[in-house]
């Protein structure tokens, strides 16, 4: 085991929580966030409550305010990311309403500038580099996948936009990384200029690791789930009609499987309901067992978002 910084946290549920900061050009006004500790901590501050109803404190692994940079966040994923190539599965799932920032987090808003890159990116770029040095006594093949879950509709990109998953042998002869590097790359940006028009779906991002070790010729096999979740926003059941209505029932329903899911491993149930939504089924052998799941869950400090933010923080504490 060469990458494994975090062997503690096999078949461990952990959840970051992440501020964004105030947009420009956003009537800046108070923020709901009254209070972040080193510690985890995070207090909520609700203007339209009096009393002790007014400040709610949470408890996470980690909070990030709204100065946090992209590297920073990476810093602290990475050991996770790295220990795919030690042939572990690892989940890292972005919660959060619209324009909270999971999209932010995830992809980043510019690829042009590496220094705003998302986890995305920096674990591809991560994996391959890492991938490379191990090649005098492990050979390695990675495969790239992309699936998009609209109304509980499984789209996998394998099929449809073009034929993504590439297995090539890192450091072999036939291909040098760098043109694998720039192919998965394509794919990515291909994927992520489709998704863009499609903010409601949720889209899953899975990188495929296989590693022969050349001396023992045992196999690692290892896998990271990169999920940007459709928004987790209630819509007012007495607005959404049709299509609006469907779609946010779907969502609705496949965000609390997944909360179901993650909370029957987290408090180690006997039954885990994976069969309940396309994505947990989707992720159910990177769900439990030896596998890691990392949860960022994110913040829109407006006021007017307050009443999601205390939802999307009590989401996130049942699931940790
Ligand atoms: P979501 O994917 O949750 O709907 P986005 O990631 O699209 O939200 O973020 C909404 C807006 O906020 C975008 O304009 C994005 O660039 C901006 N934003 C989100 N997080 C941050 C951040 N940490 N720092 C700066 N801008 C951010
Ligand atoms: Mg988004």
């Amino acid at each position: 085991v060469l990458y494994n910084q975090v062997q503690d946290l096999k078949g461990t549920i952990r959840v970051y929580c992440r501020v964004r900061p105030f947009l420009p050009g956003q009537s800046s006004g108070q923020s709901t966030i009254d209070y972040i500790g080193e510690n985890g901590n995070i207090m909520v501050a609700n203007p339209f409550k009096q009393g002790k109803d007014a400040r709610k404190m949470f408890l996470f692994n980690k909070v990030f305010g709204p100065k946090v940079s992209q590297e920073q966040i990476y810093i602290d994923t990475q050991p996770l990311i790295r220990s795919v190539l030690d042939g572990f599965n690892v989940c890292i799932f972005a919660y959060g309403q619209t324009g909270s920032g999971k999209t932010y987090t995830m992809s980043g808003p510019d690829l042009t500038t590496e220094e705003t890159w998302g986890v995305n990116y920096r674990a591809l770029r991560d994996l391959f580099q890492l991938s490379k040095t191990k090649v005098d006594f492990i050979k390695y093949e990675v495969g790239v996948q992309m699936i998009e879950i609209y109304n509980e509709q499984v789209r996998d990109f394998q099929f449809d936009l073009v034929p993504v998953t590439v297995v090539v042998l890192i450091g072999g002869d036939f291909l040098h990384t760098e043109v694998i590097y720039s192919f998965v790359w394509n794919i990515i940006n291909q994927f992520n200029e489709f998704l863009s028009m499609l903010p409601t779906c949720c889209s899953v991002l899975t990188v495929h690791v296989l590693g022969k070790e050349l001396v023992t010729g045992s196999i690692l096999k290892g896998c990271l789930h990169l999920v940007d979740l459709a928004g987790s926003e209630r819509v007012d059941k007495s607005e959404a009609v049709g299509e609006r209505l469907k779609e946010a029932q779907h969502i609705n329903r496949s965000l609390s499987a997944l909360g179901d899911v993650i909370s029957a491993l987290a408090q180690k149930s006997t039954h885990i309901p994976y069969r309940n939504s396309k994505l947990t089924q989707v992720l159910q052998d990177s769900l439990g067992g030896q596998a890691k799941t990392l949860m960022f869950v994110h913040v829109n400090p407006e006021t007017n978002a307050v009443g999601e933010t205390i939802s999307t923080l009590k989401f996130a504490e049942r699931v940790s």
